[in-house]
């Protein structure tokens, strides 16, 4: 059994309406432990966000009206990857208002304001010296932002299934064709990720979650529901074989509320068994 951390705010759009309440069950065990905004979780500082962000990029977000809710989701991520490095949990889910892999070093866009993966990935480099992380990013379309941020880092793995193929070594891409089965993306997911995943040896593994590759979302390749438990699944092993089971899945992109009601409890229950 795996302590887990679910981080939690209000502010998050309609389809995670169905949350906290869909936790239930969930919340009551002793090793599941809610951090919620305002309470337990608190926002990224901005000397934080200015170690992965330009200043002139920060200031754009300022006038947005999802700063406040961009600074909490990304202090989810933040504060998971720490609490697992001070040993309180050993794996978290984060729920976000905006995701992590459209924001760059200079820019934002397509629901993305700060990115949470790279400020915690610069939290920890910081306060514990930890050296070696992997992404992976399971959100339909290509992490563009994350891949500026870590382009030439040799010591982060980014790996993005998405609609490309690219490989050099640490920037990896893996092209999903439309109307992919679960059986074949996940078989690629076991070809791809975990030989890469074993051989890289992170000390702590990121997952952007995104569900809009679900069949009906609006980034559809025809995945079924139950295809994102699978993938925690699969992450969760490698996590376990190479990084004593440190990861944190951190919401990212699709809009179905009903999809969001059926995954992240399954996902949840996942990281906790
Ligand atoms: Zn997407
Ligand atoms: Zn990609």
């Amino acid at each position: 059994m795996k302590r887990t951390g679910i981080f939690f705010l209000y502010l998050i759009g309609e389809r995670l309406n169905d949350f906290p309440e869909e936790l239930e069950g969930i919340l009551n065990r002793d090793n599941v432990y809610f951090y919620e905004a305002f309470y337990e979780l608190k926002p990224t500082p901005e000397e934080l966000l200015l170690q992965v962000h330009s200043p002139r990029m920060i200031e754009g977000v300022k006038q947005t009206p999802y700063y406040e809710t961009a600074l909490y989701s990304t202090g989810g991520t933040v504060q998971a990857g720490e609490s697992i490095w001070r040993g309180e949990i050993d794996n978290a889910f984060v729920f976000t208002g905006t995701g992590d892999h459209h924001a760059g070093r200079d820019y934002f866009g397509g629901g993305c304001h700060f990115n949470g993966a790279a400020l915690a990935i610069a939290s920890l480099r910081e306060k514990f010296g930890a050296r070696r992380f992997a992404i992976l990013d399971t959100d339909s379309h290509h992490g563009d932002g994350t891949r500026d941020i870590f382009k030439d880092d040799r010591d982060v793995l980014h790996i993005c299934l998405c609609s490309q193929n690219y490989d050099n070594g640490t920037n990896v891409d893996i092209a999903i064709p439309y109307h992919v089965t679960d059986e074949e993306y996940l078989a690629r997911l076991e070809t791809e990720f975990t030989p890469r995943i074993a051989e890289f040896k992170p000390e702590i593994i990121f997952w952007e979650f995104g569900y809009d590759a679900t069949s009906g979302d609006y980034g559809s390749k025809g995945l079924s529901p139950d295809c994102h438990p699978r993938i925690a699944s699969i992450v969760k092993r490698a996590a376990d074989d190479v990084c004593r089971g440190r990861m944190v899945a951190i919401l990212c992109g699709g809009s179905r509320r009903d999809i969001a009601r059926y995954c992240i409890p399954r996902i949840i229950n996942c990281l906790a068994e």
